[in-house]
């Protein structure tokens, strides 16, 4: 079933191999990667709920991330088709040749758009870096990690729209027992914020500001849902709070 990173060379399809699925053997090839060949890298192989399995669609919607074993797919092939159209995605044609096939209306628009999540990302800082550094003040590196937070945005968001679409066709899920204090919808959220849940220390975190391309993982969470009206209409977030800034960024 795993057919390795560079045994696949599959142009402008989405596969999801599904065959071998077994109860207890319940992995489906979920995370790839589209790159600058257009080829499909298939990286990953996840648990994913079988028929028999109790998980509502609302979870695995919800369930998401790139880089752990918990992953399943909405909001990861959002996020890597997001790639596609990220400040470096957008670059290559349909064929993965370097070449401009946007209007400058659409790139200016683009540019536009990325310059808020820029900003946006440039400007949050570490305190928890201070007492080590006391003289600098660490930011993200909003520049650095655009093409990453331009495909969690957008991963995020096609994945929730992806959800939305679930519960227009078959109808609103019941809540969870255990949690029925929280609505569907928001365990989308809260579901897709467990998964980032991590701890760090200090060395692992500014290696991680100076030199990944990925925000650490508490600004994987909070920044992209604080980008969503939608989340903080489910929250009922007061505008101007943490999570419901006036100034939101969008680009897909
Ligand atoms: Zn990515």
């Amino acid at each position: 079933m795993f057919r390795g990173f560079d045994d696949v060379n599959i142009h402008n399809y989405l596969i999801i191999d599904t065959s071998n699925t077994t109860r207890n053997n319940s992995y489906k090839i979920i995370d790839f990667h589209l790159s600058d060949r257009c080829n499909l890298h298939l990286l990953l192989l996840v648990p994913f709920p079988t028929d028999n399995d109790i998980a509502p669609s609302s979870l695995i919607y919800r369930r998401s991330g790139f880089h752990h074993l918990s992953d399943t797919y909405p909001q990861v092939i959002g996020h890597e088709i997001t790639h596609g159209f990220d400040d470096q995605g957008r670059q290559h044609d349909k064929d993965g040749n370097v070449l401009p096939w946007w209007t400058n209306k659409t790139l200016q628009a683009f540019q536009s758009r990325a310059q808020c999540i820029v900003d946006q990302y440039g400007s949050i800082s570490l305190p928890e870096l201070d007492k080590f550094l006391p003289n600098i003040t660490v930011t993200l590196n909003g520049i650095n990690t655009l093409g990453e937070n331009i495909a969690d945005n957008g991963g995020l968001r096609q994945a929730f729209l992806a959800y939305q679409l679930y519960v227009e066709r078959y109808g609103e899920e019941p809540r969870l027992p255990g949690l029925t204090e929280y609505s569907p919808m928001q365990l989308f959220f809260l579901q897709n914020a467990n998964i980032w849940c991590k701890s760090t220390d200090f060395l692992s975190l500014l290696l991680q500001v100076i030199t990944d391309p990925h925000t650490p993982e508490k600004f994987r969470v909070l920044v992209p849902m604080s980008n969503m009206k939608e989340f903080s209409d489910i929250w009922n977030c007061p505008v101007g709070s943490g999570m419901n800034p006036k100034n939101k960024c969008q680009v897909w």
